[in-house]
């Protein structure tokens, strides 16, 4: 059984951010989430992503 630490299953993020906000397909790894300005990253197994965060559009906007 996959589970989130398992090196198979591929890095997704998603913006959790109230705002229906979809960023996140872009970013493929935690390091390039880090690099690109993300906060608040914090495993979740959604639909379509493992982890959600707060990107960096909303941490200045929202
Ligand atoms: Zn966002
Ligand atoms: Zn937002």
């Amino acid at each position: 059984m996959a589970t989130m630490d398992d090196p198979s299953v591929p890095f997704s993020l998603m913006c959790g951010c109230y705002c229906g906000c979809d960023a996140g397909e872009e970013i493929e790894s935690r390091k390039q989430a880090d690099a690109e300005g993300w906060t608040e990253i914090e495993a979740d197994d959604g639909h379509s992503w493992n982890y959600l965060g707060l990107c960096p559009e909303c941490r200045s906007n929202c």
